[in-house]
């Protein structure tokens, strides 16, 4: 049998480095393992494995670039959870999915209760690694952190139409409107 397929769940080891090249829904840790429940399809002729999503999990990819609301500011990242993906347009995620920003993916402020393009820096998660370096990522709707207004941009800063407060934002270029 040179083609084998095999169920494997988030996580489980696929193979060894040496033994296979793994594509598809896999990550490397030491040895590769699955991102999602699929299927494992080995080729021992080629030394080729490629792990398939069980079904179209519509989850982000590597490279994809996201539109997520900042949740939370932790000790070691930013949460957020993200509810759209740009494509042709923008769409809406089936499933909002959560992920997080290392500080140094942030490069600049952002405040709780903002939405920011970002974009998917790991296929492994949720939460799925962002980063929103990079002129056209950063906040795309900012919330005054003094009433929780939607803030308007006045040059670089930030004015909120209610309360008058003054605020800065890593804004992404071209899309805060
Ligand atoms: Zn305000």
């Amino acid at each position: 049998m040179q083609i084998q397929r095999k169920l494997v769940l988030p996580g489980e080891e696929i193979a060894t480095p040496e033994e296979f090249v793994v594509d598809g829904r896999a990550y490397l840790d030491g040895v590769f393992r699955a991102a999602a429940l699929g299927v494992a399809v080995y080729d021992r002729r080629s030394h080729t494995a490629v792990v398939k999503p069980l079904r179209e999990d519509g989850y982000p990819r590597q490279g994809d670039t996201l539109y997520c609301v900042v949740t939370s500011k932790g000790v070691r990242a930013l949460s957020a959870k993200c509810v759209a993906k740009e494509g042709r347009g923008v769409e809406e995620l089936k499933y909002p999915v959560s992920a997080v920003i290392p500080p140094q993916f942030v490069d600049g402020k952002v405040g709780i209760g903002d939405y920011i393009r970002a974009r998917v820096v790991s296929n492994i998660g949720p939460p799925f690694l962002l980063s929103i370096k990079g002129p056209t990522f950063g906040v795309v709707r900012a919330i005054c952190p003094k009433c929780g207004s939607v803030m308007k941009r006045r040059g670089a800063q930030l004015v909120c139409p209610a309360c008058g407060a003054v605020d800065v934002r890593k804004i992404a270029q071209g899309f805060y409107v």
